[in-house]
């Protein structure tokens, strides 16, 4: 589990500077969930030794009325999923009424919240800050945003405490320096994730104590199928249902079994308590959903035929990718759509989801079950690429022909030269190049090798990193 993160403050105190700073330090995936989660942005965030999500609000106004009611409806809900609270202000402009508002709210919330002065950049930060310390939130933390002054502090103090509950949140240390820069996944999609020593949510783990059972997670956007799709697998399936508590941040874990294989479904849906208690039926949580994906061998993702591709299905995506999870396609809605309105939904697919074309895409009706059978299929497929062993000898035998066929360029006169692979990990496939100067291979080449490695294995359903380490 990695922790969330909160923003909140007024408006241009500069929670979108510290937000980009928290994401853009690799290629991170910024998420925008457009009339759903206005105002609000997810990101995957690596800074220093952490990583983690990070929500941005867009702030609370202060006027004499009071909270501004529809932005603070978005702060509140993003405070709500966060495990940590960032409250910032501006040390320039001093303690405002907002300020005082929104402290006063958050003192009486069970979170943790941290106060950031940001702006501290060419004042004098310490005089500047003191008035904050009346807000009552403990100490006040300095940074400068735009500058990334005081950012890696502030987050080795406040991590801190939260590591016990949250041990992914450090990244995990690699043994050479050089290697840091050189784990590379498909499309620039990388994030530094350990394998599959990742530890299960607890529930999870009690579901499926000798990790057996295939995690699936059925994601997609509000209204594309989730519940229909769920009810009808279960539907037609001897189901044990487990009576789980649940938190709107947690999904619900339905084991189940087919054709002699035992999954655990994560619904994100809420397709239990939907049908316990009628009222809760549960708002779309962009949380539980990436939650949800960190959790699963296999993302099922759901795709609106009606809608067409949406920036949310891409985001979903991409979180899926980054997170080096397996992913099957399901484009929902299939029934009584024109044969000209097909043609043209399968083009606009093939040409904006042509960079995956590893991953199988089905075109299912979840109202009538029409093609739900042979979802099962890929959703094996690929959880047997992403889990499949890796021989040294095999690796090292397939990098050999791919540099017999297509040489490494010359780096600084010299060619640079592969010398073996491993594997070094499952769920996604690591597989580690040693070699010569292999830090200076252009990305182009790097593609080309994961390519080949994908094709001379078969790899379907699985995104593949290929990790670079110098020297033998
Ligand atoms: P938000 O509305 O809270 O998301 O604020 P923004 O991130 O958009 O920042 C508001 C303004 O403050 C922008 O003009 C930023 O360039 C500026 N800003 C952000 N961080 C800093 C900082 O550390 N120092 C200074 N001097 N300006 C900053
Ligand atoms: P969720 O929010 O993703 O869980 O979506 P639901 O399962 O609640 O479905 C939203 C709406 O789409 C409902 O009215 C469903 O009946 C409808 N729906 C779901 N699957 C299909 C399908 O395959 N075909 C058609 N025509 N409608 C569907």
């Amino acid at each position: 589990m990695i922790p969330v993160v909160a923003l909140v403050g007024r408006p241009n105190v500069g929670k979108s500077t510290l937000f980009n700073r928290f994401t853009h330090t690799r290629d991170a995936l910024v998420a925008n969930f457009p009339g759903l989660t206005r105002d609000r942005q997810y990101g995957q965030a690596e800074y220093g030794r952490f990583q983690f999500i990070v929500i941005d609000t867009g702030g609370i106004t202060g006027d004499e009325q009071g909270i501004d009611a529809h932005m603070a409806a978005q702060s509140l809900t993003a405070i709500d999923e966060a495990d940590v609270v960032m409250f910032m202000v501006d040390a320039r402009a001093g303690v405002t009424a907002a300020d005082q508002m929104l402290a006063d709210h958050l003192r009486k919330l069970q979170k943790t919240v941290y106060l950031v002065a940001n702006k501290t950049d060419g004042i004098d930060a310490d005089s500047a800050v003191a008035e904050f310390y009346s807000l009552a939130l403990g100490p006040v933390y300095q940074i400068a945003a735009a500058h990334g002054r005081g950012v890696s502090s502030l987050l080795e103090k406040t991590f801190e405490p939260i590591l016990e509950n949250f041990p992914d949140a450090l990244l995990v240390e690699e043994d050479d320096e050089e290697s840091d820069e050189s784990g590379f996944v498909e499309k620039g999609l990388e994030k530094s994730k350990d394998d599959d020593s990742e530890e299960p949510a607890s529930e999870l783990e009690a579901l499926d104590p000798e990790g057996k059972k295939i995690k699936l997670a059925i994601v997609g956007k509000p209204n594309v199928g989730k519940s229909t799709l769920t009810n009808r697998i279960l539907g037609e399936e001897r189901v044990i249902v487990y009576d789980m508590p649940g938190t709107t941040r947690d999904s619900i874990y339905i084991p189940m079994e087919r054709d002699d294989q035992e999954y655990v479904l994560i619904d994100t849906a809420g397709v239990r308590r939907r049908k316990k208690v009628h009222e809760t039926i549960e708002k779309f949580s962009v949380i539980k959903t990436l939650k949800a994906i960190e959790d699963a061998n296999v993302v099922l993702l759901l795709i609106d035929a009606r809608e067409g591709l949406s920036e949310q299905d891409l985001s979903l995506l991409g979180f899926t990718l980054n997170a080096g999870r397996s992913i099957v396609l399901a484009v929902n809605k299939w029934d009584g759509l024109d044969q000209d309105v097909k043609e043209r939904i399968k083009s606009e697919i093939d040409r904006r989801l042509g960079f995956i074309d590893f991953a199988r895409m089905h075109f299912i009706s979840a109202l009538h079950g029409t093609g739900v059978g042979h979802l099962f299929e890929s959703v094996q497929e690929a959880y047997a690429s992403a889990t499949k062993d890796l021989s040294t000898a095999m690796l090292t035998r397939i990098m050999e022909s791919a540099q017999f066929e297509h040489q490494p360029p010359l780096v600084k006169g010299r060619r640079v030269k592969l010398k073996y692979a491993h594997a070094g990990g499952h769920n996604p496939p690591i597989i580690v190049v040693h070699g010569n100067q292999v830090n200076d291979l252009p990305d182009a080449y790097k593609r080309y090798l994961i390519n080949y490695y994908r094709k001379s294995l078969d790899m379907m359903g699985t995104p593949i990193k290929v990790e670079f380490r110098e020297g033998s």
